[in-house]
């Protein structure tokens, strides 16, 4: 019993102090609280105050006033960026001069502090508040969640915070408005932030500055060798200079000094090779770089001499350069000067279907990045995290946006930029649920990603949202389970989009809709998270996959897709826009032919240099299934049959299990019932050489994506058999091939 008593007494204490020093901002409809901001407070915090008022009134129509300077203050009050006395309560409260985003939240008595660093710490403070303690949400520029209160409560608080990257860049078009990278704390460097919003992470130039320095321009005619010298000449176009040449050097040098000047409050400077290749292979640019065992050796040594120069004048600045593609392995002796910054980037050849820590081919990066972040005084990634050839398709990787950026923040990374869908309006698969994410964990990688993801989807997509989930966990059990790998250049053949898998996707979206068809709101959000699965079926359709689509369904199909596409404005399918949304309906519309997908195939023969395509061998001498050959790295290889039932693409790399470089045959016969004309249609990916009836018919040697009808051949055909042989070479990345007949098949038997 006493022990009983004594629980109750304790239990009352702490409701009474509680009580006691909760402050209670409105209650209501009313309000005794005034917000304080210095005489002369900056921009940035008089918009903090300003939104910190904006945002009460919507959430309990209650509109504090702002007062301007701390001389007489009536309590109580909430002080933002300044406070009576504020240096001696700092002494008490935050000794240490504050972070550039860094803030404090601090309640004393019934009065509220939100103080922070400059330029974005009582911003942050202010957000922070307002999405940590009372739930408000910007999950896209329209789906905002200001709850209702009509008694909004603060307990008593003392909480300090930053974020865990001092950079940190969702690039998706679809977040990219101010507002809503201020509401979910990102400090994006590309579209400005204005400094009275706070402003952002300054880098200038943003990216691939070589010709930026040394424009070709102005110096390729006069000095072809500042440019880099490829395969025996000199090149000023799509390549690199030579960093090796001293007057190379003092020309960017003083390049990057205009540019301090010209950029006051920008601190990164940006000295980097461009896109693509084209490095200078010069005698001194390639005796250094074999020396260094990578291009970053002549790259590094280039930067590392201008950033010597410039700690002389702007020991401020920091030089920031590239470790991408080419230069992505660090040199072997050769280190970064204190002020430079090292920009590594995830590229292509690694998987984003698995968190980087768990997934074999990831392995390689672990490496690179342990490797540069002992050498780097400074590490920035750069990641990818849509399908920059298909916009549009289903890309399951929230396994590793959950998981990577706390690998990040693990491995001594100080900022992400986060690459995905970029297009004038927006609409890459799932783009602002991705956005959405990543901020979080930019902000603070701690947190439970999965949640996180469970949170937008429920709330953005309202009666929709379990299907949603079950879509989302759909994708990625797949992937996960039956471990198919996939980059930021993955194809739908992939692996993950089989029937059945979009066949249920699809069944999930149809419930979703059904839903949500009363609010047009709704509906429209589950539209655009439903073209993925539209497009899937229609690229298929074009790809012979009836088993996605057939002939009766498609114009539905494809209406509803270009219907969605055009009420929300959606134009774009991939990074480089190569094919427009109309010109892939037009595609889809005018598909035609029969995809021949059973054919006896053999392979890989050797590749040496990528010189396969011109090699001779065997099976254009011979058919004889009964017999081994001898293929790459000496393996017995024989004719075997592969069949596809999918889709009209034959896929290599999944027979052969095969993806470095090599070339291989496929052989049919066509059965025709009388003489004749053919017209076929060959996609390749990579070159393809086909012979009609032992004679060579097409011949291109091409590094590409394999599409239905890259090449249309048109033969003459004998009644009776006729021999199709085809032989595709292997350079890296897919490898197969489409055969279709587009016209004459009235000719043929059994087709
Ligand atoms: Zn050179
Ligand atoms: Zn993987």
């Amino acid at each position: 019993m006493r022990i009983q008593s004594r629980l109750f007494l304790i239990g009352a204490l702490i409701c009474l102090v509680a009580c006691e020093s909760k402050l209670t901002l409105v209650d209501s409809g009313k309000s005794p609280y005034r917000i304080y901001i210095a005489e002369g407070a900056p921009e940035v915090v008089q918009f903090s105050a300003r939104e910190l008022r904006q945002t009460i009134l919507e959430m309990t129509g209650v509109a504090l006033p702002i007062k301007t300077g701390v001389d007489s203050v009536a309590t109580p009050a909430i002080f933002i960026g300044t406070a009576p006395g504020l240096s001696d309560k700092l002494q008490a409260w935050h000794p240490e001069p504050f972070g550039d985003e860094e803030f404090l939240i601090k309640t004393e008595g019934k009065s509220l502090y939100i103080l922070g660093g400059e330029p974005r710490g009582v911003l942050y403070g202010v957000i922070s508040l307002l999405t940590e303690e009372w739930g408000c949400r910007w999950y896209t520029t329209d789906a905002v969640k200001l709850p209702d209160y009509e008694k909004l409560i603060l307990p008593a608080l003392e909480k300090t915070g930053q974020p865990a990257f001092e950079y940190r860049e969702v690039f998706f078009s679809d977040v990219m408005e101010p507002a809503w990278c201020i509401h979910n704390r990102t400090n994006r460097s590309l579209k400005v932030i204005p400094d009275s919003m706070g402003g952002q992470f300054g880098i200038y130039p943003f990216v691939h500055t070589f010709y930026s320095l040394v424009p070709p321009d102005i110096y390729f005619k006069s000095n072809p060798a500042y440019f880099s010298l490829v395969n025996g000449k000199r090149q000023g176009h799509e390549a690199q200079l030579c960093l090796t040449n001293q007057d190379v050097v003092a020309i960017a040098t003083r390049q990057a000094l205009k540019w301090i000047d010209e950029h006051p409050g920008v601190n990164v400077i940006t000295i980097d090779q461009n896109d693509g290749g084209g490095w200078c292979q010069c005698e001194q640019c390639r005796t250094l770089d074999d020396a260094q065992g990578s291009q970053s050796g002549s790259i590094l040594n280039f930067v590392n001499q201008i950033a010597d120069t410039i700690a002389r004048y702007h020991p401020e600045v920091t030089i920031q350069t590239l470790a991408y593609y080419y230069s992505e392995k660090p040199p072997a002796t050769i280190l970064p000067r204190k002020n430079v910054m090292i920009r590594l980037c995830r590229y292509a050849e690694y998987c984003d279907a698995h968190p980087i820590e768990g997934c074999k081919v990831n392995k390689p990066f672990i490496e690179r990045i342990e490797q540069w972040h002992a050498i780097a005084p400074k590490l920035m990634i750069w990641d990818y995290y849509t399908d920059f050839r298909h916009y549009l398709m289903p890309f399951p990787n929230f396994d590793g946006v959950t998981h990577d950026i706390r690998f990040y923040k693990e491995h001594g990374v100080a900022g992400i930029f986060a690459q995905g869908s970029y297009t004038k309006h927006g609409g890459g698969e799932l783009a602002e649920l991705r956005g959405w994410v990543l901020a979080q964990m930019l902000w603070n990688p701690y947190q439970n990603g999965q949640a996180l993801i469970e949170e937008f989807v429920r709330e953005v997509y309202g009666s929709a949202a379990p299907y949603l989930l079950d879509y989302l966990t759909l994708l990625h059990h797949k992937v996960r389970t039956d471990s198919i790998h996939f980059n930021m250049y993955a194809d739908p053949h992939v692996g993950h989009l089989t029937p059945d898998i979009v066949g249920k996707a699809n069944q999930l979206f149809t419930l979703a809709e059904k839903a949500v068809e009363n609010d047009s709101v709704l509906l429209a959000r589950v539209q655009l998270a439903y073209m993925p699965v539209l497009f899937t079926k229609l690229y298929f359709y074009t790809a012979g996959g009836k088993i996605y689509l057939n002939d009766a369904e498609m114009p539905a199909v494809l209406d509803k897709f270009m219907g969605i596409a055009n009420r929300l404005g959606i134009t774009q399918l991939d990074e480089s826009n190569r094919g427009d949304l109309h010109a892939f309906s037009e595609n889809v519309r005018k598909t035609k032919g029969i995809f021949l997908t059973k054919w006896w195939v053999i392979g890989p023969f050797d590749n040496p240099d990528g010189n396969g395509l011109k090699e001779v061998y065997a099976p254009e001498c011979e058919f004889d299934t009964l017999k081994t050959y001898t293929g790459c790295n000496g393996a017995d290889i024989d004719w075997r049959i592969y069949e596809r039932i999918s889709t009209g693409y034959m896929d290599f790399t999944k027979f052969f299990n095969h993806s470095e470089y090599g070339v291989a045959y496929a052989r049919t016969a066509l059965e025709a019932a009388e003489d004749g004309t053919l017209q076929m249609g060959v996609g390749s990916n990579d070159g393809v050489r086909l012979w009609i009836n032992d004679q060579l018919v097409l011949d291109k040697a091409v590094t590409r994506l394999a599409l239905p009808n890259q090449e249309i051949v048109t033969v003459p055909i004998k009644k009776g058999e006729n021999t199709v042989l085809l032989k595709i070479d292997q350079v890296g990345g897919g490898w197969g091939f489409y055969f279709s007949i587009l016209d004459g098949s009235a000719h043929l038997k059994g087709i």
